[in-house]
């Protein structure tokens, strides 16, 4: 299924609090809907350790099962119910990330990065979002319907494969959405989806999202060299009967 979120940003050491614009399927306004979970401290913890680069990246579970929405489908339920249109065309908006099916285990992080936001929807449950400095550029990794461990939150370093959150209770739509987004942070990293076009204050899809899948598959770990064949005694070999 799609997911719908009334994203607030806990941003790491500069302490910002981000409140993007309401986004969700549903109509209560954010500020009454969403339930953030954790406020921004006062003075926030610095970040004691930089996050490695990230050189390259793996999938967030151990097996990619897609669900009914991939990137770009239209942003429905699996039994075809529209989430989200856009109010002056009716155009259906379109899904940023892939929703994986998947049972209630760990999440681990594609890469080498630190996590810059958390956030709770009551329906939808945990999102997080984890920078990436590759070399090519910022890229945003964004993992809905999960639950952080213990001690991941914003401001967290993490490295490639390390268990960050496990999957979240949504009983039969138990599922994992994973999106990629080029660039760095901005409230729109937050999308689920985007409408095919610009309308209603939001931008046209996929904005700068990437298929997920195609970039994680894309920048996997390249496999060390295959270690040539053992050389043969290079004196006295003889074939077998020889
Ligand atoms: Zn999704």
């Amino acid at each position: 299924m799609g997911l719908v979120v009334h994203p607030v940003l806990r941003a790491p050491a500069a302490a910002a609090v981000v409140l993007s614009t309401m986004w969700a399927l549903m109509p209560s306004p954010v500020s009454k809907a969403a339930t953030v979970v954790t406020a921004a401290p006062a003075v926030a913890a610095p970040i004691v350790a930089a996050a490695q680069k990230a050189d390259s990246f793996q999938f967030p579970l151990p097996t990619w099962k897609p669900h009914c929405l991939g990137f770009g489908s239209q942003w429905r339920l699996c039994d075809g119910t529209v989430l989200r249109r856009c109010a002056a065309t009716g155009a259906v908006w379109l899904h940023t990330g892939v929703d994986i099916r998947t049972g209630i285990q760990p999440v681990r992080a594609a890469a080498n990065g630190v996590i810059v936001g958390y956030t709770v929807d009551p329906v939808f449950k945990g999102g997080v979002l984890i920078k990436h400095q590759t070399a090519q550029g910022v890229v945003l990794t964004q993992y809905w319907h999960v639950w952080p461990r213990a001690g991941f939150g914003p401001g967290k370093v993490v490295t490639k494969g390390q268990v960050f959150a496990d999957i979240a209770n949504m009983g039969s739509r138990t599922h994992l959405h994973f999106a990629v987004f080029r660039g760095d942070y901005q409230p729109n990293a937050w999308r689920g989806a985007l409408p095919p076009t610009a309308c209603d204050g939001f931008p046209a899809f996929p904005n700068r999202f990437v298929n997920a899948t195609t970039f994680i598959k894309a920048h996997l770990a390249v496999a060390p060299p295959t270690p040539a064949a053992a050389p043969l005694h290079h004196c006295r070999y003889a074939p077998m009967g020889g």
